[in-house]
């Protein structure tokens, strides 16, 4: 039987952006109470040791979103720290997805971003 597992760990973080080429308030320099999760999936479980039963453990998991967030994300201006000139909720998932691939976080299989309570995205490559 084939299966898989996929987990997420969820982040927070305040942070400032603007959209320049926005026709409405968002063009603004503002700020979100920004809300992610980063996805990782896998089609086996650790067996053996400490982590067994585990996809990875989210400790590990937590261990690649700390500097993520220490330096590039939260009470930052995410039109600088990010170098994107229009960080949308669209670029900032893809922007954070490429930050973990960079990392060769393993099993990674998506990053969701939601700027609001009821409006988000997830990003996922697809090839
Ligand atoms: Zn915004």
């Amino acid at each position: 039987m084939a299966e898989s597992w996929t987990i997420y760990k969820e982040f927070r973080f305040e942070a400032a952006h603007r959209l320049p080429h926005h026709d409405g308030k968002c063009r603004r320099l503002h700020g979100h109470s920004w809300v992610g999760r980063v996805y990782v999936k896998g089609d086996r479980l650790i067996d053996t040791g400490p982590k067994s039963g585990m996809v990875m453990d989210f400790h590990d998991l937590k261990a690649y979103l700390t500097p993520l967030l220490e330096n590039y994300l939260d009470h930052h201006y995410l039109n600088k720290t990010t170098g994107l000139e229009n960080p949308t909720s669209e670029a900032l998932a893809r922007w954070i997805y490429g930050y973990f691939a960079r990392l060769g976080l393993p099993g990674l299989d998506a990053v969701e971003i939601r700027e609001t309570c009821t409006s988000g995205c997830v990003y996922r490559p697809t090839n």
